[in-house]
């Protein structure tokens, strides 16, 4: 393995960053990926709720910003280290001095600015959680390397300026060998204006990252073992998906699958096919890639949703357009009586969407999940 194959992609999800504890876990999860001989690079998401407490704030809760305090200056804390102590306190006191002058009325630059310290604060924790683990870290800034557009709140990254700028660090990072960790999230207009990718937006940064540098994986790790076929909460035997392509989980995403953002698959399809895998420090149980097998085709994901308060199921797979999939779902439909309002599919699409009766739209996913997915013909 040459050293430049070495590098890949770790994401570690918010829902994961919640005391000090888990910063170290998560440190000591990717230790594993260095002693493996592998050079991750680490892509932070805030801590869990931040993000949330921060938008409040800039909606003008000033009180929660006592929430995002106690949390980061008690995992500043527990990490022990007085230097960290001191840079938390710091950063959290310029982000109260910022917040002050937030004034009635919407403004997305200072939005963008204010939900950026939730990152930005969450990497000093990741970097020095690794150093207590062991493992030489490297601290790098999302305002210098991810350029985007000035869409505040919802920005697209920049892919020329942003490989620029990311290919002239990768000999460096591969000769110090340490392991860089950066803010996901965020980024920075040319002219050096904080902007922040959309709710979700660490996944497209450390897929952003994997497709530029052309990395061979890129791992998203959240407290979930992989993508469902099913919300679990909602179908207990729901399984996890193993093999999904880009298209099918941009198409899950878009009916709002949780934990995706649709914007992370299209630097992968433009630029490079890194393979995506989905899951917890325990198992990546999901991979997703640019093309699947033909044996991997049909139906992978299927859920409820509700657009303009009318039900509808979505079942999500390549394929699933196709005749003979539609006339097994009708069959099934039509055997246990069970009446749909419309049938919705394209063929470009992965989908096929099913309008369904107001109240019938759980017992319906369960049948069609059933059937589907659990009865082998
Ligand atoms: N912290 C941001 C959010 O909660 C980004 C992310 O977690 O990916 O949306
Ligand atoms: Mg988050």
């Amino acid at each position: 393995m040459s050293e430049r194959e070495s590098l890949c992609a770790i994401k570690v999800g918010g829902s994961l960053l919640k005391d000090g504890k888990s910063y170290l876990e998560a440190a000591k999860n990717i230790k594993k990926f260095v002693d493996e001989g592998l050079l991750p690079i680490v892509v932070v998401s805030a801590a869990k709720g931040v993000t949330d407490a921060l938008l409040e704030v800039t909606r003008g809760a000033a009180e929660k910003l006592g929430k995002v305090f106690d949390l980061y200056m008690g995992i500043a804390t527990e990490l022990g280290s007085q230097k960290v102590y001191k840079r938390v306190l710091e950063e959290l006191e310029l982000l109260k001095r910022i917040t002050n002058s937030v004034i009635e009325g919407y403004d997305p630059v200072l939005q963008d600015l204010i939900l950026s310290f939730g990152e930005r604060i969450s990497k000093v924790l990741m970097v020095e959680a690794l150093e207590a683990m062991g493992v030489r870290a490297l601290e790098l800034n999302a305002r210098e390397l991810i350029i985007t557009n000035d869409v505040h709140g919802d920005a697209t990254i920049d892919y020329v300026t942003t490989a620029n700028h990311l290919e002239k660090l990768v000999n460096s990072i591969i000769s110090t060998a340490a392991v860089p960790v950066i803010e996901g999230f965020i980024g920075a207009t040319e002219d050096g204006r904080v902007t922040t990718l959309g709710r979700g937006g660490s996944d497209y940064t450390a897929t952003t990252i994997a497709a530029l540098l052309r990395l061979n994986d890129v791992y998203l790790v959240t407290e979930v073992d992989g993508i469902m076929t099913a919300d679990p909460s909602v179908i207990p035997t729901a399984r996890i998906v193993k093999v999904m392509s880009y298209r099918e989980a941009m198409e899950a995403a878009l009916h709002g699958a949780k934990r995706i953002n649709p914007k992370a698959f299209e630097p992968l399809e433009k630029f490079y096919g890194s393979v995506v895998h989905i899951g917890s420090w325990k198992l990546f149980g999901t991979k997703i890639v640019q093309a699947i097998p033909k044996e991997h085709r049909g139906p992978k994901v299927m859920m409820h949703r509700s657009l303009h308060e009318m039900p509808y199921i979505a079942i999500i797979g390549e394929g699933v357009s196709d005749t003979s999939f539609i006339k097994k779902v009708i069959d099934i439909l039509y055997e246990q009586g069970v009446e749909i309002m419309g049938l919705q599919t394209y063929y470009y699409r992965p989908s096929i969407i099913m309008h369904v009766k107001k109240g019938s739209e759980v017992s319906t996913l369960k049948l069609l999940h059933k059937k589907v997915f659990e009865e082998v013909d």
